[in-house]
């Protein structure tokens, strides 16, 4: 039975509204971080990425790069990054890995790149080359120093979160919020009126948000980092914004003016606001999801122990066969973009083989006890957390979308219920291959695996 005192302890250690005094636990208090943010909203007419070719001149509201770093007692760091923009390509998450451990000294296990997805964010360097005139000048070189500017002020940002690292706590919480539509599974016309006669839409989703909260010693507010699962496409407008996610962002720190609220995108791949294409219900899906955050940070959350094991990996995904010679050639006729790359593609082949792998960035977190929080790169489909929550318990986070965006990963289900027809969206992403090997769910699996064992 427990006695009265381990009860009161249990109550002050579980109550965030508590911070100071005898219930702070020496071990979940010992955590320090650090927070720091630009706005990336381009000052001058720049490329958009997301969908076709799109020029923005001006805002919906601003963009933002927000970054959070930890300290637990031993010592040990980590950084996460959250991004409203559409993904980075490898080049990029290359360059700020090589000067983050240049002149941060953090190794790539430290470091989590995630970003929200917004298809109104702006077009990057070598990443989703069909959905801007990537062949083109002037486009070519203003999104190049624009990207080099992004990465530059990412590593800045990052050296200046750990510059303000003061005592903090951390704690964990889910929220839920339920306006994602499998978008493979549901006809986006008929959403709505499937939803009116009560009827329960199909195909898996996952509507939990996952919420880490940094609070000072005395209790205040200061981060909350949360994701969800699901495409930030409820607009294609010609005006920057950070989508639902960015509206989201906004009431928190409307509610919250101390607190810095970051997203990232979770398991959306195959998931969508639907329906969707106003700014009204754009407002109306960012204020569900800051809703279900912020009941979340008004409940008690778990107190996270300052314990913290990071591990990362490259896992090689295999390609179901490169692009023959023959087929390259005939892609390679005239200057659109998919051309433009198998003219590349055919430049690289003279010199030998194409690679026949795709090195796929993997990572596990282990904070406190048993919060795990698994990133993985690409546009990952929802399954994949599902699986790994099944797997490794409630206490699991995935991000999506981290690291470099290389195309979709897709289950075995649903390279099975594709029929033949290509599920990663390989060419258009550049890859040298039109779909993954059949094993894709193996190799990413097996790699998380490994991973989970090293941080425990
Ligand atoms: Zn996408």
């Amino acid at each position: 039975m427990k006695s009265r005192h381990g009860f009161l302890l249990a109550m002050l250690l579980t109550t965030p509204a508590l911070g100071g005094g005898i219930g702070r636990a020496a071990e979940q208090t010992a955590w320090k971080a650090g927070l720091a943010k630009a706005s990336i909203t381009p000052d001058k007419p720049m490329w958009m990425s997301g969908y076709g070719p799109r020029l923005a001149e001006r805002k919906l509201h601003d963009i933002w790069i927000k970054v959070l770093a930890v300290e637990a007692s031993g010592g040990h760091r980590a950084v996460v990054v959250t991004s409203d923009v559409c993904g980075f390509s490898k080049q990029s998450y290359e360059a700020i890995c090589v000067e983050l451990k240049k002149r941060c000294g953090l190794e790539r296990s430290q470091f989590m790149l995630t970003c929200s997805h917004t298809h109104t964010g702006p077009a990057l360097r070598e990443c989703l080359h069909g959905c801007w005139p990537w062949n083109e000048e002037p486009a070519r070189t203003l999104v190049e120093e624009y990207s080099l500017w992004l990465e530059d002020t990412i590593v800045e940002k990052v050296r200046e979160s750990l510059a303000q690292m003061a005592p903090a706590t951390l704690w964990a919480a889910e929220g839920m919020a339920d306006f994602a539509v499998n978008r493979r599974n549901n006809p986006e016309g008929e959403v709505p009126a499937i939803r009116q006669r009560g009827e329960l839409l199909k195909g898996p989703v996952d509507h939990s948000i996952p919420i880490l909260a940094v609070r000072t010693p005395e209790g205040q507010l200061r981060a909350a980092v949360f994701g969800y699962a699901c495409h930030t496409t409820t607009l294609a407008l010609q005006e920057w914004s950070g989508d639902y996610a960015g509206f989201a962002m906004i009431a928190l720190e409307q509610q919250h003016p101390q607190m810095q609220a970051m997203f990232y995108q979770g398991c959306g791949a195959d998931q969508n606001p639907l329906p969707r294409r106003s700014v009204e219900l754009c407002r109306k899906y960012g204020r569900m999801l800051a809703e279900g955050v912020a009941d979340a940070l008004a409940k008690p959350m778990r107190p996270v122990a300052s314990r913290l094991a990071t591990a990362f990996d490259f896992v090689d995904l295999a390609y179901e066969r490169n692009l023959a010679e023959a087929e390259l050639r005939s892609l390679s006729q005239g200057t659109s973009v998919p051309a433009l790359i198998a003219q590349r593609y055919l430049g690289q082949l003279a010199a030998g083989p194409l690679p026949q792998t795709y090195p796929y960035p993997v990572q596990v977190w282990k904070l406190g006890q048993d919060q795990l929080w698994i990133s993985m790169g690409g546009e990952v489909a929802v399954d994949y957390s599902l699986k790994f929550k099944a797997q490794y318990g409630p206490r699991t986070w995935v991000a999506g979308f981290s690291h470099d965006l290389m195309c979709y990963i897709p289950t075995l289900r649903i390279q099975k219920e594709a029929f033949g027809q290509e599920t990663g969206a390989l060419w258009a992403y550049a890859l040298p291959a039109k779909d993954w090997s059949r094993d894709v769910e193996d190799r990413v699996t097996q790699g998380v695996a490994r991973l989970v064992e090293q941080v425990k």
